[in-house]
């Protein structure tokens, strides 16, 4: 209904750029040109976290993360190409654009290594009232169509509101997130939880990654909870100038 309307609200102009779009790309947002300007992230990266591998000694940025977070990889660089599509979809109140910034996430996917299922990074219930969609959602729905596979919203809830992250160090912002999520029906009613929790992937899906802080805590409430194998996807990623 909502996307409908937008189409119907909205010149089919490049929401960027204002270039007109052309028939093909008449149910984008984003025109081909300045999907282009979208620098993906490519290796060398650390292994696990995605990160360029600092010059010297061992990844820091993954080092004190659970066990259970695997690997997690970015689509693009957040710079000034990207950063306008993220805040489309975060402040703009246009979450069609999420099948814009899928389409660049894609090579994303896992190895498939049995069942997998979708986790957004979940709002807390003030900030979803506000915005009126959780945008990480809007993103995990459009990635589920692509890879034909499911998205669980209600499993990882946010139990408190985190202050904006953007302004903290790295320690800083562990301590931010620390506590902020929890798994529901983790310790009542069903029994074998843990165990079924166990045979899934667990792909988390959020909009941005700045030093994993959020991923990672959501990824020890799912392992606190019984989950081996969590992974994390995001659309882009934040270079950490003084994180080398
Ligand atoms: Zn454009
Ligand atoms: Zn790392």
């Amino acid at each position: 209904m909502r996307s409908a309307f937008e189409q119907l609200l909205l010149p089919a102009e490049c929401l960027l750029c204002h270039a007109l779009l052309s028939q093909r790309d008449a149910n984008r947002l984003v025109c081909p040109v300045c999907r282009q300007r979208w620098r993906p992230v490519r290796p060398p990266w650390c292994e696990r976290c995605g990160q360029p591998e600092p010059h010297f000694g061992p990844c820091r940025l993954c080092t004190d993360w659970p066990a259970a977070l695997t690997g997690v990889r970015s689509a693009v660089w957040l710079d000034q190409n990207a950063r306008p599509a993220v805040h489309a979809l975060k402040y703009g109140g246009l979450p069609r654009i999420a099948d814009d910034l899928t389409a660049v996430m894609a090579q994303l996917r896992p190895p498939s290594n049995g069942p997998s299922v979708l986790i957004p990074i979940p709002l807390a219930t003030k900030r979803l009232r506000q915005r009126g969609y959780n945008q990480s959602e809007v993103l995990a729905r459009a990635l589920a169509r692509q890879w034909r596979i499911p998205v669980l919203v209600t499993l990882l809830v946010r139990t408190r509101e985190t202050p904006t992250q953007t302004a903290l160090t790295p320690e800083t912002r562990l301590a931010n997130v620390a506590g902020a999520f929890a798994v529901r029906n983790a310790k009542c009613g069903m029994r074998n939880f843990a165990f079924r929790l166990s045979s899934f992937e667990l792909i988390l899906v959020d909009d941005v990654f700045t030093t994993g802080a959020t991923l990672a805590e959501a990824a020890s409430a799912l392992e606190q909870a019984g989950a081996t194998r969590v992974m994390g996807v995001t659309f882009a990623r934040a270079a950490i100038p003084d994180f080398t």
